[in-house]
């Protein structure tokens, strides 16, 4: 008989460091055995086959495999559906326990529900622990004991609770000898899986320090490096949110604004499901006829709109997997507002593209742009793409670096005019959301 060993799996927490739910299984006092399976039932939807959030994930797995042979130890990368291959672990090893950090997407909430029962069912205690933000589900409640629906009162509050106690490092270090001593196994190819490589380059890992320090003035304009372009590393937990949050709250308010949004938007989706269901979170708002117009929805896709500002956000967005934050607002805006087209669709496309793609952050701001959402801005509050361009991109640096023919003869006209779509979209917001 096997001498009995915990499992940590990981999943959007891929770093040894500073990492909750690994803390946890490396004190268990048994071996552990680090797993991460590249799960089937995802894959298999993503119709890029040269999807570069599948070659981070790669990249970042990879690069756990080589700490982790330094240490004499191995990850188990496996690639299948997670009911499977945990089906067949518990066959092949003697699991005393498994450890593995909280995800609040939909999907997984089903899966750990799943997986959590069957290995129960095995008489293997399954653990899970908060990792991917500071706070989560009902940690940050109104006095009246209420989820807040609005930013400002719910990042007060986390200010106010915000302590060292919640901000402090996982010190796995300490504990890295309980590892199995073990030899290594190799990771599957992403070609194996179907995947690609490309040849481009991920944002860093670290955040200058100067960077923060000048946050609050350049993270709006989109032409310079403004942003940290942490979100990939986020979204993957290549980086760790309570190290970010300690820097930001000594270098940046606006910045550490920023993170508490991310922790926003996650309550929000734990407390309304509706969100995760494809329904807006005012309920209202799912009367709007929208125009379910295709050629223009392509036209916005591939940024042909003819506003430049609109037509650069999703070239970038299409040739990077990034886009600024300024630009996502407008993009959103002119969907939704000035073509009146669905926001479900924007938000699919814009998870099929970006590279940080988060499910609680992106349904919370297309439902922002569409009025829908919590802290929306009134829907008679539209976005003007070209006072938007004057205000944070007057000299045209942006536009030209991803809409060099501007000002050609080629460029095509406005899809709609402003003040039409204007008028249009007040008419028809103000027909749904009468009382
Ligand atoms: P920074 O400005 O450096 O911010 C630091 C971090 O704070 C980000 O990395 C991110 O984790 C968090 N953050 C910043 N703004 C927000 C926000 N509004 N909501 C939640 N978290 C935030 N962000 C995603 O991470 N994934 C998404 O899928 C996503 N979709 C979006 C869709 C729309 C329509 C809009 C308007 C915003 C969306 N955002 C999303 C939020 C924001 O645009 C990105 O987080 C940001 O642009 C990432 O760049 P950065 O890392 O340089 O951000």
């Amino acid at each position: 008989m096997q001498s009995p060993l915990t499992f940590f799996w990981f999943r959007r927490d891929l770093r040894l460091h500073d990492n909750a739910g690994l803390y946890h299984a490396l004190k268990s006092g048994n071996p552990v055995l680090p797993v991460f399976i590249f799960d089937s039932e995802i894959l298999d939807q993503l119709e890029d086959k040269r999807d570069r959030r599948v070659e981070f994930i790669h990249q970042a797995v990879n690069e756990l495999q080589t700490q982790l042979t330094q240490f004499g130890s191995t990850l188990i990368v496996k690639y299948g559906k997670p009911t499977e291959i945990w089906q067949q672990f518990s066959q092949e090893y003697t699991i005393a326990e498994v450890h593995t950090n909280h995800d609040y997407e939909p999907y997984a909430i089903a899966r750990d529900k799943t997986i959590g029962e069957f290995l129960n069912g095995k008489g293997t205690a399954f653990y899970t622990h908060k990792d991917q933000c500071i706070f989560e589900k009902s940690e940050v409640l109104s006095g009246a004991g209420t989820p807040y629906t609005v930013f400002t009162p719910y990042s007060r509050k986390w200010k106010e609770k915000v302590n060292e106690f919640y901000l402090r490092s996982y010190l796995t270090e300490t504990y890295f000898n309980a590892f199995l001593k073990t030899t290594p196994l190799t990771v599957p190819s992403l070609e194996s899986m179907g995947f690609e490589a490309t040849s481009q380059h991920f944002p860093a890992k670290e955040v200058r320090s100067e960077l923060l320090q000048n946050y609050k003035d350049c993270r709006d304009i989109p032409s310079i490096p403004g942003t940290s372009r942490l979100s990939v590393h986020l979204r993957f937990g290549t980086v760790s949110i309570r190290k970010l949050v300690r820097e930001a709250r000594n270098l940046s308010e606006t910045f550490l604004n920023e993170l508490i949004w991310r922790d926003f938007y996650m309550q929000i989706l734990w407390h309304f499901p509706h969100v995760g269901q494809g329904q807006a979170f005012r309920p209202e708002y799912d009367r709007i006829e929208w125009r379910h117009d295709e050629p223009q929805f392509q036209a916005w896709c591939e940024g042909r709109t003819g506003y430049p500002i609109v037509d650069a956000g999703m070239r970038e967005l299409n040739a990077t997997g990034f886009m600024h934050n300024r630009v996502r607002m407008i993009t959103a805006s002119f969907l939704t507002k000035h073509l009146l087209i669905d926001w479900r669709w924007g938000e699919a496309y814009f998870a099929q593209k970006l590279l940080d793609y988060d499910f609680s952050a992106n349904n919370g701001g297309w439902q922002w742009a569409s009025g829908s959402g919590t802290d929306a801005a009134p829907y008679f509050r539209i976005f003007n793409p070209t006072s938007q361009t004057q205000k944070f991109d007057p000299q045209h640096t942006y536009i030209k670096q991803w809409v060099p023919e501007i000002s050609d003869f080629d460029y095509p006209e406005p899809i709609v005019d402003h003040a039409f779509a204007r008028e249009r979209c007040l008419k028809v917001y103000k027909k749904a959301l009468k009382p």
